[in-house]
């Protein structure tokens, strides 16, 4: 059974003191929330201090980034080992990173090992554009994206994939329940037979793109769907709150 998984991801959003109000508005309700993994996203300057603030709840933190060597000569990078002192999870591969910072395939696939190394849970992000959904290469990007970012890597432990589709990503235009479940159902059967099929069942796979209070229960109730990575509607406290509480009710009768 695997345990739905929501991600709240701040983006290059709140300062310190905003970072802390926020936290203060989810904590109480959703420490209590129990079947369901709950990861808050801020930027790296207000991760000591969110980590700081929920240690000893049910909450758990993860980072948005990080460069794939351990130290060195990199300025204003951040690297994995600095990261796991700090947070369980890190995004990566985002397409937002994709599409402003040039991240290809190849850089995340030394990204990948780099956190997993380090026992940093990533939360891997692959997606779409429109132009490719148009033309019907969903199925064809988001099996590629998988292979290249994963390549040479053996063991997909504490592995957790995001699938964006990237045209639904700030838009407001978020996927169909359905349209979601069948790519992710897709990507599952190609990750079975690249690490075999105890190893695809047991991964959670996220959607990602804007999900809303008003949607999130469509997302969740589909079988393939194992949590959601979540941008704007993180930085409102009831949304997120609300997002959480569908997944925790839909989970108890799934
Ligand atoms: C995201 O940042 O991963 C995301 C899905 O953003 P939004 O929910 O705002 O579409």
């Amino acid at each position: 059974m695997r345990v739905p998984l929501i991600a709240g991801n701040w983006k290059m959003n709140t300062t310190i003191s905003e970072a802390v109000e926020l936290v203060g508005k989810l904590l109480r309700e959703l420490d209590e929330i129990d079947n369901v993994d709950k990861v808050l996203c801020p930027p790296f300057v207000s991760l000591a201090t969110v980590g700081k603030l929920i240690k000893g709840s049910s909450i758990k933190l993860g980072a948005q980034n990080l460069y794939s060597a351990e130290k060195g000569a990199y300025t204003g990078e951040i690297s994995p080992l600095m990261l796991a002192d700090l947070c369980e999870f890190v995004i990566i591969g985002h397409s937002e990173r994709r599409q402003y910072f040039n991240e290809t395939d190849e850089i995340i696939n030394k990204k990948v090992p780099a956190a997993l190394k380090v026992g940093l849970k990533p939360i891997l992000c692959i997606g779409e554009r429109l132009e490719e959904n148009e033309a019907g290469l969903t199925e064809e990007v988001v099996t590629r994206q998988l292979r290249l970012a994963l390549t040479g890597i053996d063991n997909l432990n504490g592995m957790i994939i995001a699938y964006e589709p990237v045209w639904a990503i700030g838009t407001g235009k978020a996927a169909t329940g359905e349209q979601t479940n069948q790519t992710i159902r897709l990507s599952r059967r190609h990750l079975s037979e690249l690490y075999g099929k105890e190893t695809a069942q047991d991964l959670r796979i996220l959607y990602g793109g804007s999900v809303t209070a008003d949607n999130a229960t469509e997302f969740m109730q589909q079988p393939e769907i194992d949590g959601a990575l979540v941008g704007g509607a993180s930085l409102k406290a009831d949304q997120f709150l609300s997002i959480v509480k569908q997944t925790s009710r839909i989970r108890q009768v799934k």
